[in-house]
Parts: C-alpha cells; structure tokens; sequence
C-alpha cells in the first residue's frame, strides 16, 4: 500500500463521525444542530464532506450569554489550574495530531508535508501560553513621590475570534490560546470553508477538562454569525485574521458597542534580492515562502524584487525549479503544492493569468488550471512586471509570485513599500549596513534578512498599514485580551485640592 493509499484510508475512518452527524456547534458544552446546515465539499476532488451546522444570531447570542456567565469563574480560576489544562489541551492535540492534519488536508487542500508540522505548532501554542499564564496579570509599581501607584492586568471578558480557512487549525489554536491563559472566555466563528478541525479542537478542548461555555463554536457565514459575533454587546473584544476589507467590515460593526480588535489581515509582502546576496539561499527562501502552503499564507513572499544585475541568471533557475514543484493529492507525502481552498478562490487566482496577460507581463512558468477536478492550478511565476500592476499589488493568494526589477537600493525601497499593505518583508544581502538601513526604512510588522519566515513564538507577530492592527505573541497577545488597571495608594498625607472649604 502506498502512502497516498495508506493516508486515504486513515481519514475515511476519521471522516466517518463527520458523515454521520456533520458538523454542530457546540455551545455552553452542548452540541447544538443548529436550525439550518451548509455544505462542506473538499477542493481535492470537489466531493461533498459532511453538513454543517449554519450559525444563526440566536445561535451566537446562545454562545456570547455562554461564555459571559463562564467568565467569573474562568477569570478566577487559578492561574496554574487553567495553565494545567491548556497543556493537557496541547497534549490532546498531539495524541490527536494525525487526524487533525488529515482532516486539515481534505478540508482546506493543504499538503500532508506541511499539515502534520502545522497540527503540533498548533499544541506549541498552547504549550507557550500555558506556561505564560501565571504571570499574565503581573504589573508594574511605579512610585512618585505621593502615591504607591500599582498596574496589574485583567482578562477583558467574553471574546469573539473569527479565523480565515488558510491553515485554520495553527491560527485558531494561536488565537485561542493566548485568550483562555489570560482569563478570558471564547466565542469562535471559524470559517465557512474549513469547519472540520475547529470542531476537533473545541472537542479536544472539552475532553481536556475546559468548563462549559468557556470556549463556544459556531459556525456559519460571515454576514449573518461572524457579522452577529462582532455587533454582540456581551463581548467586549474581536480577534481576527482574514482579508484586509472583511476587518474594515468588522470595524464598523463592532463601533455601536465599542468593540476593541486585533486584525492580522493581508499582505503583498517583498522579498528583496541584492547582487551580493547568497543567492543560491535567496532562491530556495523565495521558492519555499510562496509555493508552500500553497501560496495560501499570509507571510507569503508574492512580490519577488531583483537587482538588475542577477535578475536573468536568478530567472532562469527559479522558472526551472517551479516547473519542477510536485502538483498532486494533499495527502500523498511527495506533494508539494494541493488544491486551492474552493472553487470561488480558484476563480479568483485564475483570473489573475488574464490580468498577467493584459497588463504586459510574461507567464514565465504556470498560469493554467490543473485538470478539471478539484482546485488545482499550476505553480506559477510572472516576470517582466512593473510595479504598479495589479499582479503586483493585489493579494492573489495562491502559488503565484510576480518577480519586479530594480537598479539600486533606493529604487527597490520604493516599490517595497509601494502598496497598501505592510505584513511581512524578507532582505537578501551580504552587506550588513545595507541590511539594517533598508530594514529600518520597510514599512512591514516583520522583516527577516538573509532569512524566510521562522515563527519564533516571543517575538511579535503582525502588520503595518492594511496588514493589521495589533501583535500577537510574547506578552502582546496579552495587551489585547487583557485590560490594564492601575491603583494609587497614598504614602502619606499629601495635600488634597480644598474647593468651597
Ligand atoms: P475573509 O476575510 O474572507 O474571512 C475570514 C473570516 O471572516 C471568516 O471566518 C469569515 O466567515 C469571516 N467574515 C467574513 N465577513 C465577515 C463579516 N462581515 N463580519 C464578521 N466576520 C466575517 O478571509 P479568508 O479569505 O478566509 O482568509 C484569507 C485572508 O486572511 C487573506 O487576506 C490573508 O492574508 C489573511 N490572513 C492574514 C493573516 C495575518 O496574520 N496577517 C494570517 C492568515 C490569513
């Protein structure tokens, strides 16, 4: 039996009970059926998955009353209590770590290779917070010269995170976890396009000795669940992840009740190649911070900028190298790149070979459609670009890169940070004070130089412009769900304003 034959037949039994039942929410520790359901189909080979449970307003209004009738006992509970339980949640997640990355595969057409990784960074997220929780609401004395003055932090209240279907397990757990360290209880709307995992880890979650109602799921669709979620006075704060227009949604309904929000949102993020670069290195970052995952990430390395003088050379080897990227089943070891999400983000990716066309640039490798079953399409690299091409400013989100050249330093600054957004940027140089004057003046949350994207879980994470608003990681993510509070304590008797005495 091959790996591929081996890998379909381990997630038929796993796909078995979602068959069966489809997808519930699960609301103050309930499965709820939910009055209406939606189909989930796989973008592997367009076949149905299961029915899901469509959330309803009266079904998020259920889920907020939930968690706010949880929050003072959560937010009370011990802080090693609730750093117990988030480690025996991250402990499930790896017992469980093959039939998350195989549902994950099926359901969001992200390859194998990369799916078992994202499932145990996934418990490392809850690993990390775990241990972070005892020292959440720790504060700061700050003396003058009248008064004791004392901060500490306090968990905000119910939360509402809405996650994207782009490696939807990693990004709930990293989402989710920082919030029940810092005492906060949960209310989450995944996305209509990848449901199956988020119900695995909400379960997981349960099983791990979480109370009822301190982490909520609904599913549905934005307009109507995720839209409910954000205009709910019960909860107080939205962390997001999703397209930069879907936050500016957000933003405005959640004005009527003050929401407080994080938005991790999207990129057109540059990889800048100098002549003096390792560029055999460059090469295979370039490569790997595109075409993995799909090209469906949000750090993804879409606009590939190239001095003048190796932009022929570097071409030439990148073309031959994304002609040779392995196209195929997720769940076969050897893929490299899957099916795109749904048919509708297929439309919208392929349509981008049109634009290439029309606007002038050359289809140096790709640009087409893989078979008429599922959502494949070709990996695909467009050359001979100007910057301000739609290939080169708009978020195609997919394994599509738009190669740019530039004379010198100050030209490839410009066209860095020639475009709305502002997520991540990635510098290949041998010269070091080029490498730190040109990562101080890109406009971008993250930089690596001579380096691709490595996750490492202190540091922070998120955008500048309309990549985002807010970081995520270390103690950021507790500056979100957490409020500050600060009390003064007079030391002695200070002399106090006397009015009308
Ligand atoms: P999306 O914005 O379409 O949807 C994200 C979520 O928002 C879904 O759950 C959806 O149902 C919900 N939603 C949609 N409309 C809503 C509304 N009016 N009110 C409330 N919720 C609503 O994004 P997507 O297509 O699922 O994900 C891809 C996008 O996510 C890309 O732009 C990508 O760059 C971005 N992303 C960013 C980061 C980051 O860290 N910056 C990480 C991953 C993905």
């Amino acid at each position: 039996m091959s790996d591929l034959e081996a890998n379909t037949a381990k997630l038929d039994g796993y796909l078995d009970r979602f068959t069966k039942v489809g997808i519930r929410n699960l609301i103050d520790g309930q499965d709820v059926a939910g009055t209406t359901s939606f189909e989930t189909t796989s973008p592997v080979d367009d076949s149905l998955i299961c029915s899901v449970a469509r959330g309803t307003a009266g079904d998020v209004d259920a889920a907020a009353k939930a968690a706010a009738a949880a929050f003072p006992a959560w937010r009370d509970t011990p802080a090693l209590e609730r750093r117990n339980i988030l480690h025996r949640i991250a402990d499930l997640i790896v017992e469980r770590a093959e039939e998350i990355a195989l549902c994950e595969c099926w359901d969001t057409g992200q390859a194998i290779r990369f799916m078992s990784k994202a499932a145990l960074r996934g418990a490392e997220n809850f690993r990390f917070f775990a241990d972070k929780a005892p020292s959440a609401r720790d504060g700061q004395n700050l003396q003058s010269t009248t008064l004791m003055n004392v901060t500490t932090r306090k968990p905000i209240g119910p939360v509402g995170v809405i996650t994207p279907w782009n490696t939807p397990f990693m990004l709930s757990t990293w989402k989710i976890a920082p919030a029940l360290a810092a005492g906060c209880t949960v209310v989450h709307k995944p996305a209509e396009f990848s449901p199956l995992t988020a119900r695995i880890l909400c379960e997981i979650a349960h099983e791990a000795g979480l109370p009822p109602g301190v982490w909520n799921l609904v599913n549905g669709f934005g307009e109507d669940a995720g839209r409910a979620l954000t205009e709910h006075p019960a909860i107080k704060a939205i962390a997001f992840v999703g397209e930069s227009r879907t936050g500016s949604m957000i933003m405005k309904q959640g004005a009527d009740t003050l929401k407080r929000v994080h938005f991790e949102l999207g990129g057109k993020n540059p990889i800048v190649v100098f002549e003096d670069a390792d560029l055999e290195r460059a090469l295979d970052a370039a490569i790997f911070m595109i075409y993995s995952l799909n090209g469906e990430r949000c750090t993804s390395s879409s606009r590939l900028l190239l001095q003048d003088g190796m932009a022929d050379g570097f071409l030439k080897k990148l073309t031959a190298r994304v002609n040779s990227i392995q196209v195929g089943n997720p769940l076969d070891p050897e893929t490299e790149v899957g099916p795109l999400i749904h048919p509708e983000h297929l439309q919208k990716v392929v349509s981008y070979f049109d634009v290439a066309k029309q606007d002038g640039a050359t289809i140096m490798a790709g640009g087409e459609r893989v078979g008429d079953v599922g959502c494949y399409v070709r990996p695909t690299l467009f050359a001979d670009a100007s910057p301000n091409m739609r290939i080169a400013q708009e978020e195609i989100f997919g394994p599509v890169l738009t190669a740019i050249r530039f004379k010198d330093e100050a030209e490839a600054l410009e066209i860095a940070n020639g475009t709305q957004y502002g997520l991540t940027g990635y510098i290949w140089t041998n010269d070091l004070t080029r490498a730190l004057r040109f990562s101080d003046q890109l406009e971008a949350g993250m930089i690596w130089v001579n380096s691709e994207n490595v996750r490492h879980l202190p540091t922070p994470f998120g955008g500048v412009k309309a990549s985002g608003i807010g970081r995520d990681g270390g103690d950021w993510s507790f500056e979100f769900y957490m409020e500050q509070k600060h009390v003064g304590f007079a030391t002695g008797l200070h002399k106090i304003p006397r009015l009308g005495a």
